[in-house]
């Protein structure tokens, strides 16, 4: 099949994709692994087992899994107490194939796909390379592959690294637009102490707004094996509320408890509504981060397809290309008369959009030589404001 054919049924299957619920998973490593730093197989592969049936069930997910470290130590065997990144980064390296030799044979017994995603926080930080991880997961996503996420902990170093899962894993849920984050916790949800040293600590069963004396509540318990605690997680779930994503912190190892919570909508843990709505979030960050006197000028088909029929906007209904921008910026998109129709992070910089607008998509490469993506803005990077 032809790169053309592949993306086109990529779209096909996004329109069906579309109407999914989108979940990030994230999965520490003190579930994973064991004491001695074995991956905990009989705990993968039933959380595998309730993902596959939510992926049939129609869920859209993705998994952000710790464990790189640990399974790195297993072969490697420094000791626990060997900080130093250089180790980390050696450990990491050696481990990461083990933990996705893991997830790939038993989603392979479900007959589902996996893909490994690396990142780093670069790729949040520089707008091209957001663009490019942004793309290629909503890809991965509208066929089905289920995305197993990890920190490339061999090039991210200290002062330019994510620190830890519960952070990546809150970001990774604001840039693929999630609905809902979970995080799988080793103890049974956010409580008003730390639970392994206090018997009094009281379980939070919904956490409306997280206040300073919810902060003081959450102790970092700091361990031998992650690197995140209670707080990161609370952090998380604060980054991903203010995103407008309903967020948990459940505990992983109970029974069905991927299935309780998103297929039989029942309370596990602790919940942290959405504080706005993905839409609104969405709106703030592109107004903020909008490339000033750039815009596109599109014509009445191409403003009715991106209004009425949720389409990407496409070189054909494009009439002018104002101001100067890269790939990876937002920019406005605006009727001939002017009219504000909606933002969104274009795929080409202006150059080339000036070089391609008003033609067809299949013209693309032999115009610019190179074939980056079918659409100038993809549906999932644009916000229509126009009613
Ligand atoms: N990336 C690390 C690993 O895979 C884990 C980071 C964390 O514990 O949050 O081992």
């Amino acid at each position: 099949m032809d790169t053309f054919l592949i993306r086109v049924e990529a779209e096909t299957h996004d329109h069906f994709f579309m109407k999914k619920k989108r979940i990030v998973i994230k999965i520490g490593t003190n579930l994973i692994t064991t004491e001695d730093c074995s991956l905990d197989t009989k705990f993968l592969s039933n959380l595998v087992e309730q993902i596959a049936t939510l992926v049939k069930k129609g869920f859209s997910i993705t998994i952000v899994t710790s464990g790189a470290v640990a399974c790195g130590r297993k072969i490697i065997p420094l000791k626990k107490e060997t900080k130093f990144i250089p180790y980390r980064q050696v450990l990491a390296s050696v481990g990461q194939s083990v933990l996705m030799h893991h997830y790939l044979s038993l989603f392979g017994k479900y007959g589902i796909t996996v893909a490994q995603v690396l990142l780093t926080n670069f790729d949040f930080q520089q707008r091209e390379t957001f663009l490019n991880t942004k793309n290629i997961l909503h890809r991965l996503l509208s066929l089905c592959v289920i995305p197993i996420v990890n920190e490339n902990d061999v090039t991210s170093y200290e002062g330019i690294e994510l620190g830890d899962n519960d952070n990546l894993a809150s970001r990774l849920a604001s840039m693929i637009d999630a609905d809902t984050l979970i995080i799988l916790s080793d103890v049974d949800g956010f409580f008003t102490d730390n639970p392994k040293k206090n018997p009094l600590a009281k379980l939070i069963p919904r956490v409306e707004k997280i206040t300073q004396e919810i902060e003081k509540m959450a102790q970092t318990v700091s361990s031998k094996t992650s690197r995140g605690g209670m707080l990161s997680k609370l952090k998380s779930a604060e980054y991903a509320v203010t995103a407008g994503i309903d967020s948990y912190i459940v505990p992983g190892k109970k029974k069905d408890v991927l299935i309780e919570i998103l297929e039989k909508e029942r309370h596990v843990g602790t919940f942290f509504p959405a504080q706005t709505s993905r839409k609104d979030s969405r709106k703030k960050w592109m107004q903020a981060q909008i490339v000033k006197n750039a815009f596109l000028e599109i014509d009445e088909g191409a403003i009715h397809a991106l209004c009425h029929r949720g389409a990407s906007l496409l070189p054909s209904g494009i009439r002018k290309v104002a101001g100067k921008f890269k790939r990876g910026d937002v920019i406005e998109i605006r009727a001939i008369d002017g009219d504000l129709i909606g933002f969104g992070l274009v795929n080409y910089d202006s150059k080339n959009v000036s070089k391609i607008q008003g033609k067809r998509t299949e013209e693309i490469e032999q115009l610019l030589g190179t074939f980056f993506d079918p659409e100038v803005i993809h549906r999932d990077n644009l916000l229509i404001v126009k009613n």
